[in-house]
């Protein structure tokens, strides 16, 4: 296995950091994620008193929170994370198969 990288304007190497995971537990739903990522990868939801995920604007709702909800849309550039006021956000690189 190799790790992913690609190259920036000057032509340097870098390695994307994808998102892998985000701590709803903790999240103020302030929305400073949503707004610095240019990709679509996240979207606001809803959480029920029972912790289930609703609709944002569901009735049931009690709070709202950031959710990965296009995982696959990231490009790795961990601008969601540099947003967020209690860095929420785990990133990895990716491993690829070598050809
Ligand atoms: S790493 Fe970049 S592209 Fe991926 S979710 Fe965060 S801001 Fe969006
Ligand atoms: S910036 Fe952090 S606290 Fe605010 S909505 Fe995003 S994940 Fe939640």
């Amino acid at each position: 296995m190799n790790i992913y990288t690609g190259l920036n304007k000057g032509g340097h190497s870098w390695t994307p950091q994808f998102v892998t995971e985000l701590n709803q537990d903790d999240c103020l739903g302030c929305g400073r994620c949503f707004k610095a990522c240019g990709f679509d990868v996240l979207s606001m939801v809803g959480v029920t008193e029972d912790g289930e995920i609703v609709d944002a604007f569901d009735d049931e709702a009690e709070k709202k929170v950031m959710h990965i909800s296009n995982a696959d849309n990231c490009i790795g550039c961990q601008a969601c994370n540099k947003a967020c006021p209690k860095n929420l956000y785990t990133h990895s690189a990716m491993e690829v198969t070598a050809v």
